[in-house]
């Protein structure tokens, strides 16, 4: 490609904006990829998840990234360093800070370029609100009830609540909810609601949800049952009910999947609410959280899929703002019942608040962001991004299909499951997200069939080279996808 493009998708001749900081851009794109960090017992490659990874394919060791707890590595950090004395005669130091954030930006553009594994839609243009940086916005506190700090933007955050509100079906005065700070805020909220109602409550989940989830069973020290999932991803409803059965005397918390973050897998809701009546629960002693960060926001535009709606005995639902809206922070939107809220509320003095949040003090921007994006789409504009995701997303799984590749779609999902390429180089640059033997690509509005095609062809000649003689195999992905599903020499 001749001209870059930004995040937005546009090419910089189309952004006049920002074209003086593009002009030099092109020239310098190629060399900012920064190197790869291989293990070796010096530097281990780090990271902020913590755990060891160690991926196997066909009995081989790879080449992958170890992650060593307690040990960080500091060699690509940018150091703080102390202002001289006569810095600010000379302007050196702004002149050498402006390079360093300039150099930044370009890194920026292409990693924009060249991202697919993430849940992210990083097209949006938000350059109305600029001016608005130069607040310390801040709704601390409960959204409905106004603190005595002033730069707020609760006006914003409460529209937005009663947009979703009226998406999830429950009336402005019967909800409760505030704008969080990512999805696992929303699960970390929606699961100890689930917890101040039902107190001995278990928590049930199925083994594909989100880490959030389990990581609020420590936290809160839950009990936690995990269900089998089925070869789509889904809660296996049979396991489901052999569970509930034998913990009969104690009420159910459940985790609802909208959308699991691998497979993109939609648990069946109606099954689930009906394998807890079958079971002899009653809906005072069941509460159902929905995480709905993925899918929350496009299965309602999806048809067939399955409704989310506070019609059905449901506790509560959250769904991540940066993911499918598109937004320059990580947020979240979490709404619960009024009812169920009084029970975890406590008044502070100190805010002349209620504090009912996870958090204290909370993004003010976020709501303003989502105000803008809901208004200006609106459920027609999410409805045609739904669309185009979803026709993207059969056009990769069909290609990679064409080609002899392993490959998933789940029916109400833009998460294509594809086999994980060999070369971590490759991996990187396309910064997909993998596990065991499987990657995926997740089609979010910024994919465009033609970047579906560049990585394609990029991962054609991959593979042709990984694949040249019969030593290396494709990995074989039946356990992960189904045997029908599965390309691998066993399987083809
Ligand atoms: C991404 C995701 C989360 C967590 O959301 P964050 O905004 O990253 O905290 C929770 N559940 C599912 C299913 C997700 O895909």
């Amino acid at each position: 490609m001749s001209s870059a493009q930004l995040p937005n998708g546009k090419s910089v001749m189309e952004n006049t904006q920002v074209l003086r900081d593009e002009d030099y851009l092109t020239a310098v794109l190629s060399e900012q990829l920064p190197p790869v960090m291989v293990e070796s017992s010096s530097a281990p490659m780090t990271s902020s998840e913590g755990g060891h990874c160690e991926v196997k394919v066909n009995g081989e060791e790879k080449k992958t990234r170890e992650i060593v707890l307690g040990r960080n590595v500091h060699t690509t950090c940018l150091a703080v360093t102390e202002p001289e004395t006569d810095d600010e005669s000379t302007g050196d130091k702004e002149a050498d800070m402006a390079s360093v954030l300039a150099r930044y930006r370009i890194t920026l553009v292409e990693r924009t370029k060249h991202h697919l594994g993430y849940p992210y839609n990083l097209d949006f243009d938000y350059g109305a609100l600029t001016r608005l940086q130069h607040f310390s916005i801040n709704n601390l506190g409960d959204p409905f009830i106004e603190s005595n700090y002033g730069v707020h933007s609760r006006q914003f955050e409460v529209g937005v609540l009663d947009w979703f509100a009226r998406l999830w079906e429950i009336e402005k005065n019967e909800y409760w909810g505030y704008i969080t700070n990512c999805g696992t805020e929303g699960n970390l909220h929606g699961i100890i609601v689930g917890r101040e109602v039902l107190p001995d409550g278990i928590l049930y989940a199925s083994r594909e949800s989100h880490y959030s989830v389990f990581k609020a069973a420590r936290m809160y020290r839950m009990e936690c049952v995990k269900v089998d999932t089925l070869v789509t991803g889904e809660i296996d409803c049979a396991d489901f009910k052999t569970k509930l059965l034998a913990n009969k005397e104690k009420p159910a918390i459940i985790n609802v999947n909208i959308g699991t973050t691998v497979k993109g897998a939609v648990d069946d809701l109606d099954l689930v609410i009906q394998s807890l009546e079958e079971s002899g629960f009653s809906h005072d002693r069941f509460y159902i959280h929905c995480d709905g960060a993925l899918f929350g926001l496009m299965m309602p535009f999806v048809k067939r899929a399955p409704k989310v709606t506070f019609k059905k005995p449901i506790g509560s639902v959250s769904v991540s703002g940066h993911k499918f809206v598109g937004c320059p922070m990580p947020c979240g939107v979490q709404l619960t019942r009024l009812e169920h809220i009084n029970a975890l509320s406590r008044n502070v003095e100190y805010l002349a608040s209620r504090d009912a949040t996870i958090m204290g003090s909370r993004n003010g921007h976020a709501p303003i962001f989502l105000w803008y994006t809901l208004n200006r789409k609106g459920y027609k504009g999410f409805q045609k991004d739904v669309q185009k995701c979803l026709r993207n997303a059969h056009y990769l799984k069909g290609r990679l299909r064409q080609a002899g590749i392993s490959a998933m779609l789940n029916e109400l999902s833009s998460t294509v499951v594809f086999e994980r390429p060999q070369d971590e180089e490759f991996v990187r640059r396309w910064q997909l997200a993998c596990e065991g033997n499987m990657a995926h690509v997740v089609v979010m509005p910024n994919v465009t069939i033609e970047k579906l095609d560049d990585f394609l062809n990029e991962l054609m000649e991959g593979r042709s080279l990984w694949y040249n003689d019969d030593k290396v195999q494709p990995p074989c992905l039946a356990a992960d996808i189904g045997n029908g599903n599965c390309f691998c020499p066993l399987h083809k």
